[in-house]
């Protein structure tokens, strides 16, 4: 299969995106909202899917995780206890000519300076404005987290914030969690939910926003396992991502320096994709300790043990937590799928998106819009429907529609022709190879959804 390498710049995926109805700029019609993006008929599905292949993975199809879905908001002590009214911030410097503001170590990091985060106003020496060149003014620590009030009283007293991570909604549940399903030590908690993160510098579309998905996980172990858990961890999310079909060569791990740990961390990895801007972090993979725990009991005051029947010893179990970006993880999916191949004189387009992961996975293609067509069209849509992601599309020329389908990734149209009518029959034609078979329209049901498992 031809693979264009490398990858997709970002034009085309945008210009896909706008025309296709991926993903749309937040309050176009006003202008927009800096970096913020609204997902469209055809994101909302590849998202879903996405969500959906991580739930599989991480929760159904094993024995030690469970779900949850907490609140965005959460009582103010929650961010006092695990750190972030102290250590959420960046490092914010403003240009002294034209007034924009940069994160002081993005700018290093470009300038391929090492910053030293005991002296940050150290690497300003060899620094300038990106923009205009202009002087740079003094770092500030600039907390990230957004804050609202609860009720109608806008007081000190009312202040929440907008959870900036999922994690810490499973910490506080982890007693809840215990009591409620009796689960034994190793076992996880994973979660799907909205964070908000007030970034200096948002941007490379929908890599870095103020407000994204996350999906995470607390896996709680026996002290002493968890370094054996970290590595188990980071090869089976790193596993996920190539079965979902991003190539090996275009991710990698990176483990995090000591100096680059987080305040709670004692060891972590970052898997990294190669978007078209470089290296960047798709899922952190961070080994915690117990700080979490300990720190929520200390608050509470709540026993936030575990009982070890074992043992029968009460200990704060240790935590493994794979960290990954929805909205990273579906852009790079996408990014990574992308692919064109010759077509006569023209150009195929063709989105290689995981079966799984494709918007729309069957499409309906009646041969034309003839009278007798359309209702033996329409009733096999309404059969598949029922079972897959599919969509309708009766507009052009046949060869066009599978055109339309390749470049949204559809791995699966099937045509229904003159033959249909007579035979029962319809065309299944594969995206990757296009290749076509006949399959009698009572079994067709059962063979997508074999092909959907088992690719062909
Ligand atoms: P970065 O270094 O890129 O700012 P981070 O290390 O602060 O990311 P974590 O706190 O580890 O990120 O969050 C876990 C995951 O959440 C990240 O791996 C990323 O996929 C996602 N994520 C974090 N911040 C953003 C954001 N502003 N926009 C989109 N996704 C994000």
């Amino acid at each position: 299969m031809a693979r264009t390498l490398p990858y997709a710049d970002m034009d085309k995926i945008l210009s896909i995106s706008k025309r296709r109805g991926f993903v749309f700029q937040s309050s176009e019609i006003y202008g927009g909202l800096g970096s913020t993006w609204d997902y469209g008929p055809l994101g909302v599905e590849l998202k879903r899917h996405v969500k959906e292949a991580w739930w599989r993975s991480v929760v159904l199809d094993r024995d030690d995780m469970v779900g949850l879905d907490a609140a965005i908001l959460m009582h103010p002590q929650v961010w006092v206890a695990s750190g972030h009214v102290e250590n959420f911030t960046d490092p914010l410097v403003e240009c002294r000519s034209c007034n924009r503001r940069f994160r002081l170590d993005h700018l290093a990091e470009a300038a391929g300076i090492e910053m030293d985060p005991a002296n940050p106003a150290k690497s300003l020496e060899a620094l300038a404005c990106p923009d205009c060149g202009g002087e740079l003014g003094d770092p500030r620590q600039f907390n990230l987290m957004f804050k609202t009030f609860m009720g109608p009283v806008e007081e000190t007293a009312s202040e929440v914030h907008l959870r900036p991570e999922t994690a810490q909604g499973i910490f506080v549940n982890f007693a809840n969690v215990v009591n409620s399903t009796r689960k034994k030590l190793p076992f996880g908690i994973a979660q799907i939910g909205k964070a908000f993160r007030n970034e200096i510098t948002p941007g490379n579309f929908t890599f870095r926003t103020r407000e994204f998905e996350q999906m995470e996980i607390e896996y709680f172990v026996k002290p002493g396992t968890d370094e054996e858990w970290l590595q188990r961890w980071v090869q089976s999310r790193l596993d996920w991502y190539v079965e979902y079909g991003i190539r090996r060569e275009n991710l990698r791990l990176r483990q995090h320096g000591s100096d680059e740990l987080a305040h709670y961390a004692k060891d972590c990895y970052d898997i990294e994709y190669r978007f078209p801007w470089g290296w960047a972090e798709l899922e952190g993979i961070a080994s915690r300790t117990d700080y979490d725990l300990r720190q929520h009991a200390e608050h509470s005051g709540q026993d936030l043990t575990y009982f070890d029947e074992e043992t029968k010893s009460r200990y704060f179990p240790y935590v493994v937590e794979p960290s990954g970006g929805l909205d990273r993880g579906v852009l790079a999916f996408w990014l990574d799928s992308y692919d064109e191949e010759p077509d006569g004189e023209a150009v195929r387009v063709v989105c290689r998106l995981h079966r799984k992961l494709a918007p729309v996975t069957v499409a309906v293609l009646p041969l034309s819009r003839n009278a007798k067509l359309v209702p033996a069209a329409q009733d096999v849509h309404a059969r598949l429907r029922r079972h897959f992601t599919t969509q309708y599309d009766d507009a052009q020329g046949i060869g066009r529609r599978y055109r339309r389908q390749d470049e949204i990734g559809t791995p699966y149209c099937v045509t229904v022709d003159f033959d249909s009518l007579e035979d029962h029959q319809v065309t299944i034609r594969d995206r990757d190879t296009m290749h076509q078979s006949r399959i009698p329209i009572d079994e067709l049901v059962f063979v997508l959804q074999d092909k959907v498992e088992h690719g062909w």
